[in-house]
């Protein structure tokens, strides 16, 4: 939604309207500008308009009186405006507030801030759009659809892409948006007594199989080019990503095309380059540093790291020899033939001489990701090959060097993993070799770490401490989070966020998951069987675990098997992990809501979901990022954040957790919105379970002046 957001820019110098321009473009969102107070306000009448940075010190009508004429205005009050000012003293803050501004941002502006703010005010935005739709709700269901349609129509109408609703059980279309009509010609009545199998020549039938495996969870045909005929009859090349909605009504499929003519066009045109080389197929020397400049243009945009690797088929020179020169090539075009399969479409392979290859790789995961691959190649390499009925066993040796760590040229960045690759070649061949010594050193840190945690698991180094939840209206104890802590030997004890990430690639998460899980329900029992009494504990879980395995049964298994009642039991999961995979994951919670398993969102607020969306999971409570919660008090959008967030949840009958409460005017704030519960410093850190049974056996409360 945020991604889409159109914000104009007022401001009467070009070079500031430039810039701010750069900035926001740079994030994807839509910009217009505005030179002076007459022109933004003509904007705002004819353009939907999300969001104004508005300039103070302007010929003509300034800043300041722009702001109160919009903030009167009924249709455009809600547009929140940042005011752009030299000036940070009192009075000019003052006077921007009384003006009815919501933010300032002082030139010259930091990009980072500037994304903040924006990012921050679009979502409030958003939130008070579906408050006072939800609010309509109530009062009025079939008023909300109307309003809800036009709504989405508005958004739908402004995209560039062409966006269809079709009905599964009629496999007619009931939406369609203002460019699914000017990209086919046909008009919107017309396309509304149509169907998809109408554009693009298939059967129903054909189309209706293909929607119903997307509806079962099966994501590989969810983006597809394929070509459709406009209403004169010329063709043309769209991808289409497609969607399942469930709705009271029935499936809906939803279809957004985007006409592809230009990019197939480019496709074929460099195909038709040559770049490949004859013997391998794989690119060219010279496509190879054709990729990689796009590759680290790429890169330096959008902040990813990039692996260049160099390999060298160890001892092929005697192959060559003994055997031959075709056996040699066969060889070579066998060894590139494995190597295309250990790498992803998105990343390039190259032939950069007689038996030296070249990997150019986005990373996710840094060093470790790239030493990852580097280790899947020399697997793939491992079986013999087939040579003219005799077999042979070859090897290579592997150089890597990163960008933009090591070095940011294409050129020094192949020599740096040819060098490195030396450096394989002398440890004795069949392996990989960093350019720099702290890489290496890196990466053999994290094989140690890998193998250690694998070791926890068997040796039980893993503890559970908690951490209370306190309801706001009694002061009471209502609940605690189990946290994982690592007590690694010769180490300490390891806060999660070290380790997490880790078993979460490697895959052990299902194993040290179900570990949490268990404990947290035997502690539940002993506590229940003792004069502690029963409790409620939270349990984190991992997008992970909900994608791999079967959460629902584990949970079963280890409620039964301590004899612990469901509803002691609560999951807590991230806004992204939900989002991620949500056929799977709501079939999931489904399931653990009808075992009486409590779901709560942890770290509500910085994910990406809208909460229309929200809405579809069966949640009981929302958990307020500690990000909103530090700065409650001191900055107004953060607090106006919390509080609609908190309302939302009450709409939706959901209950709400703030995480991180350090102070007691934090806690004030929160209990005046009525916040449910609160968890944080201020009352307790998570304690390992001797200290907390001193405390739940104290029955500890917050003063009572703390409550509201
Ligand atoms: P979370 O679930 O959002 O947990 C809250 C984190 O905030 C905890 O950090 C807690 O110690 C910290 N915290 C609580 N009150 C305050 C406060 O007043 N101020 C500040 N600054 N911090 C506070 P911790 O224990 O290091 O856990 C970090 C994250 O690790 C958790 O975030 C959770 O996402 C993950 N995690 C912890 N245990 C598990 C687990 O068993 N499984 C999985 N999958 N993830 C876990
Ligand atoms: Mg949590
Ligand atoms: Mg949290």
């Amino acid at each position: 939604m945020t991604d889409d957001a159109v914000i104009l820019i007022v401001d009467d110098e070009e070079r500031n309207r430039r810039v701010l321009q750069v900035m926001l473009q740079a994030e994807g969102y839509v910009t217009l500008v505005a030179e002076d107070g007459r022109s933004a306000l003509d904007v705002v009448t004819l353009h939907h308009v999300d969001l104004i940075l508005l300039d103070v010190a302007m010929p003509g009508m300034n800043g300041y009186e722009v702001a109160r004429i919009l903030k009167k205005d009924q249709s455009a009050k809600q547009i929140p405006i940042i005011m752009v000012t030299a000036h940070v003293d009192r009075e000019t803050r003052i006077a921007a507030l009384e003006s009815g501004v919501e933010e300032f941002l002082t030139k010259p502006v930091d990009r980072a801030e500037l994304w903040l703010r924006v990012r921050n005010l679009l979502r409030l935005k958003e939130y008070g759009d579906l408050l006072t739709q939800y609010n309509y709700t109530l009062e009025q269901r079939v008023a909300e659809r109307a309003a809800d349609l036009h709504r989405f129509r508005l958004a739908m109408d402004s995209t560039a892409d062409a966006i269809f609703l079709t009905d599964r059980a009629t496999m007619r279309f009931v939406e369609v948006n203002a460019t699914a009509s000017s990209m086919f010609g046909f008009t919107r009545e017309e396309l509304l007594s149509m169907g998809p199998a109408e554009l693009n020549g298939s059967s129903s039938e054909d189309l209706a199989a293909g929607f119903d495996a997307l509806i079962g969870g099966d994501g590989r045909n969810s983006v597809v080019q394929v070509n459709v005929r406009r209403k004169d009859g010329t063709e043309f090349p769209v991808e289409v990503s497609r969607h399942a909605r469930e709705t009271a009504d029935g499936w809906l499929l939803v279809g957004v095309m985007r006409d592809v003519t230009e990019r197939v066009a480019a496709d074929e045109r460099l195909q038709q380059l040559a770049h490949y080389d004859p013997l391998t197929g794989l690119a060219n020397r010279r496509l190879f540093y054709d990729s990689l400049h796009k590759t680290l243009a790429f890169a330096a945009s959008n902040d990813v790291r990039v692996a260049v690797m160099f390999l060298d088929v160890d001892h092929f020179k005697k192959v060559n020899d003994t055997l031959g020169h075709d056996v040699g090539d066969r060889l070579l075009a066998q060894v590139a033939d494995r190597l295309v399969n250990c790498v992803r479409t998105r990343d390039t392979a190259g032939r950069l001489g007689g038996d030296e290859f070249g990997l150019i790789l986005a990373m996710e995961h840094d060093a470790y990701g790239a030493a990852a691959v580097a280790n899947k190649v020399r697997a793939a390499m491992r079986p013999p090959f087939e040579l003219d009925g005799s077999q042979v066993s070859m090897t290579v040796s592997i150089g890597i060097t990163m960008y933009p760590d090591d070095a940011e040229l294409p050129d020094t960045l192949v020599k740096y993993a040819d060098t490195a690759m030396y450096g394989a070649k002398q440890s004795g061949r069949d392996t990989y070799r960093f350019f720099t010594p702290e890489m290496n050193a890196a990466v053999i840190d994290r094989l140690r770490l890998e193998q250690a945690l694998r070791a926890a698991v068997d040796n039980s180094e893993f503890v559970l401490h908690y951490q209370p939840k306190v309801r706001t209206g009694t002061g009471r104890i209502a609940g605690l989070e189990a946290l994982l802590r690592w007590q690694r030997p010769g180490h300490g004890l390891i806060p999660p966020n070290d380790f997490i990430p880790v078993l979460e690639e490697t895959g052990l998460i299902r194993e040290v998951g179900t570990w949490v899980i268990n404990e947290a329900c035997r502690q539940l029992a002993e506590w229940a069987a003792c004069d502690v009494g029963a409790q409620r504990v939270a349990v984190n879980v991992s997008g992970r675990q909900f994608v791999d395995g079967d959460l629902d049964h584990d949970i079963g298994a280890a409620l039964a098997a301590h004899g612990v009642a469901a509803d002691c039991l609560e999951l807590e999961l991230t806004e992204s992990s939900l989002m991620a995979n949500t056929h799977r994951t709501l079939a999931t919670l489904r399931q653990l809501k009808a075992r009486g398993v409590r779901v709560s969102i942890d770290d509500f607020g910085t994910g990406f979901s809208s909460l229309a969306y929200l809405r579809q999971f069966p949640v009981d409570t929302l958990k307020i990022d500690i990000a909103f919660i530090r700065n409650v008090t001191t900055n107004i959008v953060d607090a106006a954040m919390t509080e609609m967030i908190i309302r939302m949840a009450h709409t939706l009958q959901m209950d709400v957790v703030a995480e991180g409460v350090e102070t007691a005017a934090q806690l004030a704030f929160l209990s005046g919105q009525g916040c449910d519960e609160i968890q944080g410093y201020y009352f307790s850190r998570p304690l390992p379970v001797a200290d907390l049974e001193v405390l739940l056996r104290t029955d500890a409360a917050l003063p009572s002046s703390a409550t509201g």
